[in-house]
Formats: structure tokens, C-alpha cells, sequence
């Protein structure tokens, strides 16, 4: 069985086609520039081989026509005919509050996610261009949403609730409610099975960290409490995001640099964290790099973040009395030994004892603490399409 993965940004797509049985990917590839000059789609087989295919790509129906096309074609395609697709899963942003899990798309869960726009204004809206256009190209074949957001709907209130007037939430819909939810459920669920034990019975601290990077505190199964927040730019200090911040610095901003709302968004959004404080880049490992030739700003910034993630997790095992295991995963989380060996340090509050030699893996999954460490350190690399492509098949079965 063979379901099409779709992850739709404004101006790209990225696409795997999975296959059920093995659960690996037998097709990947990446649409950019949709809608401008220069469109391309990079489309790579199960060995590996590459094809570059350039062509005019005015929008995201013409996009997924030409990945139709590159699926099926008999030199580098992996599929003799679409009907072989079972079905399409894809990654939507935004569900609001409505979406706890994934669902089948209808009209009525169109509806919905068109009513989250205002919460996800650029994402949401190629998320829905994706969907119509697979609808209209595979007429007949199930189409499902997957929403970054699902997996925090059960936070409780006093978890997802800010301190504004009751009448924002009730008027805007203004809450908490977390994203990257498909990393870190699929995460969770990984640790369970390294850890030979039910979810249920599991507390477990999860750090998503890339270049957007999230942490959430999973008990029993299900999340209790995230770092990002009403939008994806709250909690840690990321690569371009500035994270949690004294609200009144926002005001204060716009008035001091004579700045509007589209502006300062896009200056908290794209010109902060990491890469403001350093002023090198927004890259960890260039950061990385940087420090160890004596860059202050650029240790400065790891510093932050390393701080940032300690005190989370310091949070989270507060909230949940404990913790069984912390997953580290995402590029920063898969693969930088340093900066999860300084994560750890003096953690024996909470019983962490990380195996030095253990923890200089990269991008496979390892329990890295020691044998007698209370609580278990683990890397699990994140699959976001596998557990897309689980869902879908699932729903539609
Ligand atoms: P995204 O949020 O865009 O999906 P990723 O999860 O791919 O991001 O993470 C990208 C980040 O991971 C980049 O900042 C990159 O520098 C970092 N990264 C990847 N490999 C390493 C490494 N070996 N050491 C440190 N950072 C790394």
C-alpha cells in the first residue's frame, strides 16, 4: 500500500511517497519557486538517483501535476499508475481548536481549516491550495489532513490559557496550542517502544530542535504542556525567532525604530534568535563553528539556548512530577553532541547521566545515557511523513 506525503509552503512542496509495507520512503522530492521565474522540481528515487525537472509553475495545481507525472514516469518514477496511491496525507499548520486528530477531508473540514487562516495566515493557505489541487488531479482518492497542532489539543486550560481577558479567547480564539505536534507525538511514541513500556505509563520530555525548535512535556501519551504558543514564534530562542520575550519589549520596539505591525512580525519572525544575537548565522553548526574560534556572540547565543532548554525541562519535570526519559530530536537535536552533552549537565536533580561515548551518535536512534541513569536520555530521529503517512493510512482503511 502507497500513500503520497504533501507538505505545502507558500512557494514550495515538498512531497514522499511511502510505502506501508516497509514503511519507507520509495520517492522524495521538492517543488520551489511556485508561482515564479526559475520553478523547479527536484524529484530523487529509492536509490537515490536525482532528476532535476525545470518548468513553469504558476501554482500549486501545476506543481502537484508535474510530481503526479515524475511518480509515474517509467525512467525515474515509482509507481506504474496513480491508482496504485491509496491515498494523500497532508501536513496542514493550523487546526485551531477543533482538530485533536487527524481527519478525513470533507467539506465541512474545509471549512475548518479555512476558518483558521487568521491563525495560520501563511500556511494555512498552501496547505488548502494543496489539498484542492489533489483533489482535482486524483478525483476519488482519500484525501487527509494532519494538523501540526492535533497532538497539543489535550492540554488542560490553565496550561493553554494566557492572562488576557477571558473575552479574547472567546472573541479571537487567542490561546496557546503548540506545533510541531506530529515530531513530537511521533518521537514519544519511538521512546515508548525503545523503552519497553506503555505510553500510559510514561513521562516524557520532548526537545524538537532545529531551526524551529519546541519542547513538550508528554504524560501518559499525551501532551500536557508546550513551548510554542499561539504561533510558532514563542518558547525557545530558535534560529531566526526571537521565542519568549517581556511583551511590552514590542511596543517599546516599534516606537524606538518607528516600525508597524507587518514589520515588527516580520523582525520577530526572521531577524532575531540565534542569528540576532550572534550575528553570524542561523545556522547551528556555523554558530557552533563560530564559538570554537572564540566568537563571543556566537557562544552567547548557544548560551541562551542551552539555558532556555534547561529550564524548560526543569519546568516540565516540575509540572509533571517527574520524568521517565528526554528525547532529543530534530537537525540540532539528532546531531549536535555538544550541545546536548551541555543540555545535560547537571541534571542529577532529575537523574540524568549521559554516556559521554554514547551521546557522540548522530541521526540514529540510542538511548545515550548511562545504564543506571534514573531518567533515560534518548536520540530519536524525527519522521514527520511516516507518522503523516500512518495516519493517513489508517483513517482511510
Ligand atoms: P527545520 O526546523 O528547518 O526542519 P532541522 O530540523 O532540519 O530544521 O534543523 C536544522 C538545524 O539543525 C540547522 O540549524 C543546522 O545547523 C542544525 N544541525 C544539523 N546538523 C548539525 C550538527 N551536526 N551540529 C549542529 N547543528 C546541526
Amino acid at each position: 500500500m502507497k500513500i503520497l506525503v504533501i507538505n505545502c509552503g507558500s512557494s514550495s512542496l515538498k512531497y514522499q511517497l511511502i510505502d506501508m509495507t516497509t514503511k519507507t520512503n520509495i520517492s522524495i522530492g521538492l517543488v520551489e519557486r511556485i508561482g515564479l521565474e526559475g520553478a523547479i522540481l527536484t524529484h530523487r528515487t529509492a536509490s537515490g538517483e536525482k532528476e532535476v525537472i525545470t518548468a513553469e509553475i504558476p501554482d500549486h495545481t501545476a506543481a502537484i501535476g508535474l510530481v503526479l507525472k515524475a511518480l509515474v514516469d517509467p525512467k525515474y518514477g515509482a509507481v506504474k499508475e496513480l491508482k496504485e496511491i491509496y491515498a494523500v496525507g497532508h501536513r496542514v499548520l493550523h487546526g485551531g481548536h477543533k482538530f485533536s486528530a487527524s481527519v478525513i477531508v470533507d467539506d465541512a473540514v474545509m471549512e475548518a481549516i479555512v476558518e483558521c487562516i487568521p491563525l495560520g495566515p501563511l500556511h494555512n493557505p498552501p496547505n488548502i491550495a494543496g489539498i484542492e489541487a489533489c483533489q482535482k488531479l486524483m478525483p476519488g482518492v482519500s484525501q487527509v489532513a494532519v494538523f501540526d497542532t492535533a497532538f497539543h489539543q489535550t492540554m488542560p486550560d490553565y496550561a493553554y490559557m494566557y492572562g488576557l481577558p477571558y473575552e479574547l479567547y472567546e472573541k479571537y480564539k487567542i490561546r496557546r496550542y503548540g506545533f510541531h505536534g506530529t515530531s513530537h507525538k511521533y518521537v514519544s511514541q519511538r521512546a515508548a517502544v525503545l523503552l519497553e513500556k506503555p505510553p500510559e505509563d510514561l513521562k516524557l520530555i520532548s526537545c524538537h530542535l532545529g531551526n524551529g525548535s519546541s519542547i513538550t512535556a508528554i504524560r501518559g501519551g499525551k501532551c500536557i504542556e508546550t513551548s510554542m504558543g499561539f504561533t510558532p514564534l514563542a518558547g525557545l530562542l530558535m534560529g531566526t525567532r526571537c521565542g519568549d520575550l517581556d511583551p511590552a519589549i514590542v511596543a517599546y520596539v516599534m516606537g524606538k525604530e518607528n516600525i508597524g505591525i507587518d514589520q515588527i512580525n516580520d523582525y520577530m519572525n526572521k531577524k532575531c534568535g540565534v542569528l540576532g544575537v550572534s550575528g553570524v548565522s542561523s545556522d547551528f553548526r556555523d554558530v557552533e563553528a563560530a564559538a570554537n574560534l572564540g566568537n563571543d556572540r556566537a557562544r552567547l547565543a548557544l548560551d541562551i539556548f542551552v539555558h532556555d532548554v534547561r529550564k524548560y525541562i526543569g519546568a516540565y519535570a516540575a509540572a509533571m512530577d517527574g520524568v521517565d526519559a528526554i528525547i532529543f530530536t530534530a537537525g540540532v537535536g539528532e546531531n549536535s553532541a555538544s550541545m546536548r552533552a551541555a543540555i545535560c549537565d547537571k541534571m542529577s536533580y532529575i537523574g540524568v547521566s549521559l554516556d559521554q561515548e554514547k551521546n557522540k551518535t548522530r541521526g540514529q536512534e540510542l538511548d545515550i545515557s548511562e545504564i543506571n541513569s534514573a531518567c533515560k536520555v534518548l536520540v530519536i530521529p524525527t519522521n514527520e511523513e511516516l507518522m503523516i503517512a500512518v495516519d493517513t493510512l489508517e483513517l482511510t482503511r
